[in-house]
């Protein structure tokens, strides 16, 4: 479903919910829906279920002209105003229906939670929480606020309250967040790590390892602190990751590598890659670290064979034929023409390990477990172009 699509989906649900409270309420307080005869609406709906955002706008406000008093709509409009980016014109209808006095506990606290998004989006976080703040007051279990608050917490690194208000939601919702959770804990451990507190870091990434497997970070992050005492513990552990998340084990190449050769038994690192590449024969993860692995012991003629049986499937691979590249060097030295032709292209190249959010799209050139664009964990995948497009 593309993103102006789930925004309709997400946005009808949210009218429908406010209908339904205003049909409660119009039997209390006369006529509130007759905004839903109005030819404008519908052509309002059609609009948002096409994904045109702006054509919705403008019939929704041709509805607010002859209904102004339609508290449903206007809550649809400002959603609409803050999707498009116009924040300012969300936080005015939002402080405009607060100030009625007809309103419902539900629907003062939802316009309260909503302006909280409001503030947050247009950067005024101070006023985001009090907006936030103020909602939960009015109804302690209201869901938006309390996400909004968690949202706040996270992009403000506040790790504590974030995982705080995430347990809460998980009790509210009645939904299972262990891998969010876990991903804050690993937050809370690292943060532990940079105050120099090894023990509550150790402890932080267990709980995280515990409340979800797929916690990569967290094992990563233990390797590291017995890295350089007890390397085989730290080999175990980051075996054990690749066990738990088999598609994120180039992640814990490196330090695996590094782990075998310090407890003496480098070649279990080809013993590894070897395996992975049975496993798969797509992968060009292990077949690349396999290849700088043979480069560097001086077999540069495996090492090349290895990334042109890698390049066979995934001839899109950047960091394939930069590898290539090098290992051709090594082989033959170049010209001054043939060196300045690879430097340029080296130059050149932007994206040279692609990773994608599959939640909101956002690219960027490496792995990221939270998405600085929407915000979700454990979202970005790599990026398939080429002929393996379509596999994201
Ligand atoms: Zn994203």
């Amino acid at each position: 479903m593309s993103d102006a699509a789930l925004l309709a989906v997400v946005i009808a649900a949210a009218g429908g919910l406010f209908a339904g409270r205003a049909w409660t309420a119009s039997r209390r307080r006369g006529e509130r829906l007759g905004f839903r005869s109005s030819p404008h609406y519908t052509e309002g709906l059609h609009c948002l279920a096409t994904g045109q955002l702006e054509a919705a706008i403008r019939e929704l406000e041709k509805v607010l002209r002859d209904h102004p008093d339609a508290i449903e709509v206007q809550q649809v409009q400002s959603h609409l105003y803050r999707e498009v980016g116009k924040v300012e014109r969300a936080i005015e209808i939002h402080r405009r229906l607060l100030s009625r006095r007809d309103l419902s506990r539900a629907e003062r606290a939802h316009a309260l939670a909503n302006l909280g998004t409001d503030y947050r989006r247009a950067g005024f976080l101070d006023r985001a929480a009090n907006a936030y703040a103020d909602a939960m007051k009015v109804d302690p279990r209201n869901l938006h606020a309390l996400a909004g608050q968690q949202k706040l917490f996270e992009e403000q690194r506040q790790w504590r309250e974030a995982y705080e208000a995430q347990a809460q939601l998980m009790r509210l919702r009645k939904s299972d967040d262990g891998l969010v959770l876990g991903f804050l804990q690993a937050e809370l451990g690292q943060e532990a790590l940079r105050a120099a507190r090894r023990e509550a870091a150790e402890k932080a990434f267990r709980t995280a390892v515990s409340l979800d497997r797929r916690v990569f970070p967290a094992h990563l992050a233990l390797a590291g602190l017995w890295a350089g005492e007890d390397p085989r513990r730290a080999a175990t552990i980051l075996e054990d990751a690749i066990a738990a998340v088999p598609e994120r084990a180039y992640l814990a190449f490196a330090p695996l590598q590094q782990a075998y050769a310090a407890a003496g038994e480098p070649s279990r690192f080809v013993t590894l890659c070897e395996h992975i590449v049975s496993e798969d024969p797509r992968d060009w993860r292990a077949r690349l670290a396999l290849a700088r692995h043979l480069r560097a012991e001086g077999q540069a003629t495996e090492a090349l064979g290895l990334l042109l049986r890698a390049l066979d499937a995934n001839p899109h691979v950047l960091l394939l034929h930069l590898e290539a590249w090098r290992t051709l060097r090594e082989l033959r030295p170049p010209g001054p023409e043939e060196q300045r032709y690879v430097a340029t292209v080296e130059q050149s190249a932007l994206y040279v390990d692609p990773h994608i959010c599959t939640a909101c799209r956002y690219r960027a050139d490496d792995m990221l477990w939270r998405c600085p664009h929407c915000h979700e964990w454990n979202t970005f995948v790599e990026e398939r172009v080429g002929p393996g497009a379509g596999r994201v």
